[in-house]
């Protein structure tokens, strides 16, 4: 078998038991640079977990993960952030006290640990990746309101441009679109769009609508299995994955 090490992210025989019960097993996935994949699959299929596994919070039972081609699967959650992965979580976790701003500039490298914040500066460079993060998410207009006040919505999209400070080579959100409107799905879809170059974007979404128009390529995942992989149009059409998802 040729090994392609070109690949962002490589999970080889990825497998993790829960007292015997293997929520992934022998999971085998390549994402490619620039690409968006998406993780689609029933309740419980595992599809969170993979992210866990991925981003340290869950350590593997046995198998790889290879992110540019270095092995990362025993590295703690600090130092997987630090060689370029960003996770989003299913509820956003911004400082609500805080003004969007504030919530960018303390996502950016230099303004993380307390000491840094302490003697943080505004420099040019700083602001401008800002402004460009802040444009990108939508948020440009909101930049001097509290947090808390923003819709459900602008929440996720905030939390998205606080992973977007970091530059991420790898962003991997958990069902991003859960709770949006139709137009915020249609502008999470266009921003997802647009912020892929030169990373990759691993998504869990349920909304196929959204899937759609975002997905290189689609991973169903049943029992912590993969069940079809490839476009969209080819897994939807898949009698398999009709069984066990799209027909319910
Ligand atoms: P999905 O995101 O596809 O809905 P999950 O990855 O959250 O599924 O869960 C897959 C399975 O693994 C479920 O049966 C869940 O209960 C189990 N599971 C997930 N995390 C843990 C954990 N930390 N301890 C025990 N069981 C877990
Ligand atoms: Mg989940």
């Amino acid at each position: 078998m040729s090994i392609n090490t070109n690949y962002m992210l490589a999970l080889n025989n990825l497998t993790v038991s829960f007292d015997g019960f293997k929520a992934v097993d022998g999971l085998n996935l390549y994402v490619d640079k620039n690409e968006i994949r998406v993780i689609i699959g029933p309740n419980g299929a595992g599809k969170t977990t993979v992210l866990d596994l991925i981003c340290g919070k869950t350590r593997a039972s046995s198998g790889s993960i290879k992110f540019q081609n270095e092995e990362i699967s025993q590295l703690n959650e600090p130092k997987i952030v630090h060689k370029g992965i960003g996770r989003k979580f299913q509820t956003p976790s911004i400082y609500e006290d805080l003004s969007v701003f504030e919530n960018l500039e303390l996502s950016f490298p230099r303004g993380r640990n307390v000491m840094g914040a302490l003697f943080f500066k505004r420099d040019s460079e700083v602001m401008d990746r800002l402004h460009e993060v802040a444009e990108s998410v939508f948020l440009t207009d909101c930049l001097d309101m509290q947090a808390a006040l923003l819709s459900h919505g602008q929440k996720q999209w905030l939390e998205i441009g606080m992973l977007l400070i970091q530059d991420p080579k790898l962003l991997m959100l958990d069902e991003p679109v859960a709770g949006m409107s139709v137009s915020e799905r249609v502008k999470t879809a266009d921003m997802l769009n647009r912020i892929t170059a030169n990373r990759s974007v691993l998504v869990v979404e349920h909304d196929m609508n959204f899937v759609k128009d975002i997905a290189h390529k689609v991973t169903v995942l049943h029992q912590g299995k993969i069940l079809a992989e490839g476009d969209m149009d080819s897994v939807q059409q898949d009698p398999k994955v009709i069984e066990v998802y799209l027909g319910h």
